[in-house]
């Protein structure tokens, strides 16, 4: 059973979010320019950048705003889009394998302007690295640390051995090597979906909460009906991710949902975060099945990993994440757990995340596997811009061809899980 990915998320963010508010369900109709579906940081992200435009946009939510991995996930905020984007020039070219480098730097300023302009209360933090805790590793983030140098990476990165990365960023003998990076850092990505959405309703954006889309008719004015309310409008964009389920089977069939976990603990003294995190970076390990955490502004250790292929939830994820944080901070044994929850991330085949069109009105972007933050910021805002003539650079996504996968909705995860599971032991 899948009740903390799929359920109402019993959260530490949902716990400490700073904006206690509620939108209303749809009880009538409403004809706009621009209908969104989905109010995660697709949707209320595409949300803002319309609305800033000057369109009139209806925004439709199935639970609440952030309900989705928006509001559950690790709150990482790390540069770059895709993974081995050099797989993809035989379909775009070098131009276009540059344009996706570049719009992955490019993302971080979209949250960071965002945060800026709106004047977002999300505890974010600059400071991110990736650790090696495998000597195979080492030599990987030293050529991302070469590549980036020579791509004009505009942010401070440093290349840390043993000794100095666990003596500036993790007190853990798991960690052999770093690469920090300036650039990217952390927030309460609840809280920054909420103060999205607020935002964008100020600037004219109407947000329904609680109101399931139910069917979609396309056309020149595409009819998008809830149980108890319908939206007229002539652009519509499907911001569902992982949770799209049946409503429109083009793109769920492109996506795997796969389940991945989160642990809270208790609020940590402070020499003991000190000895764990003394510089308050953001953390991932390489790995497949990588371990992510951070600590949160009131000093809890946030500690995410396993991810879950088979549609269902772990009985407990504390049995099966404490074990892998005491392996990396054994200081942590005697620590209370006092939250965890699960939330379902969108993956595609070729792990390129899928921004594009289903007709010339219908937009979507999905897929963004554990990398979304700053991806769906920068998919809303190319989306955006395209809608308004800005700019086609939306474009290079629609040239890569995506698999569907084969098996519908009952083999698709499975099937997932026997392709991890292939690429741990051969990959
Ligand atoms: C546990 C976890 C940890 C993660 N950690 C990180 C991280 O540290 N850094 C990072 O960059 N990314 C991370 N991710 C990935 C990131 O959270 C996602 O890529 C991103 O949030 C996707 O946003 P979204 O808006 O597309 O989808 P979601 O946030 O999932 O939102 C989709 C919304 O659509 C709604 N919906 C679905 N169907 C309908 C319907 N019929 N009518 C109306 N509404 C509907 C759902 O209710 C949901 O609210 C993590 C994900 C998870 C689950």
């Amino acid at each position: 059973m899948a009740i903390y990915s799929n359920g109402d998320a019993n959260s530490y963010y949902q716990h400490s979010k700073n904006f206690a508010i509620n939108f209303p369900k749809l009880e009538h109709s409403l004809d706009v320019d621009v209908c969104i579906i989905g109010g995660g940081f697709t949707g209320v992200a595409s949300a803002i950048e319309l609305s800033e435009r000057g369109y009139s946009v209806a925004l439709l939510e199935a639970h609440t705003i952030g309900w989705g991995a928006s509001g559950r996930n690790g709150g990482q905020l790390i540069r770059g889009i895709g993974h081995d984007l050099s797989k993809f020039h035989s379909q775009i070219g070098e131009q276009g394998v540059a344009l996706i480098e570049q719009l992955g730097v490019e993302s971080l300023q979209v949250v960071k302007d965002r945060i800026n302009k709106y004047n977002i209360d999300c505890d974010f933090k600059l400071g991110y690295c990736d650790i090696a805790n495998h000597p195979k590793h080492i030599k990987y983030l030293q050529q991302s640390y070469e590549q980036l140098q020579q791509s004009g990476y505009p942010h401070s990165l440093s290349l840390l051995d043993e000794r100095q990365v666990q003596q500036q960023v993790i007190g853990s003998k798991t960690a052999l090597a770093g690469l920090v990076d300036m650039g990217s850092g952390h927030l309460h990505p609840l809280n920054l979906c909420l103060g999205e959405a607020i935002a964008a309703q100020q600037n004219g954006a109407q947000i329904f909460e609680q109101s399931p889309v139910k069917s979609v008719r396309f056309g020149d004015t595409h009819q998008i009906r809830t149980a108890q309310g319908h939206v007229n409008a002539k652009t519509l964009i499907y911001g569902c991710n992982a949770y799209l389920h049946d409503l429109e089977p083009k793109l769920t069939g492109k996506v795997l949902p796969a389940g991945s976990y989160i642990i809270a603990t208790e609020q940590l003294a402070p020499d003991l975060v000190e000895q764990l995190l003394p510089s308050d970076y953001a953390i991932c390990d390489q790995r497949v099945d990588l371990d992510y955490f951070r600590l949160s502004a009131d000093n809890r250790m946030l500690f995410g990993g396993l991810c879950h292929y088979s549609g269902r939830d772990p009985h407990s994820i504390e049995a099966v994440l404490r074990p892998k944080m005491t392996q990396v901070f054994p200081q942590l044994a005697q620590a209370k757990i006092e939250f965890q929850w699960g939330g379902m991330i969108g993956i595609g085949a070729n792990r390129l995340p899928q921004i594009g069109r289903l007709q010339h009105n219908v937009y979507y972007a999905q897929g963004y596997a554990g990398h979304g933050i700053n991806v769906t910021h920068m998919a809303a805002k190319l989306i955006a811009q395209h809608i308004h003539g800005e700019s086609q650079r939306m474009q290079v996504f629609e040239q890569v061809k995506h698999m569907r996968f084969l098996g519908g909705k009952y083999l698709r995860s499975p099937l997932l899980a026997l392709g991890m599971m292939y690429h741990k032991m051969f990959g």
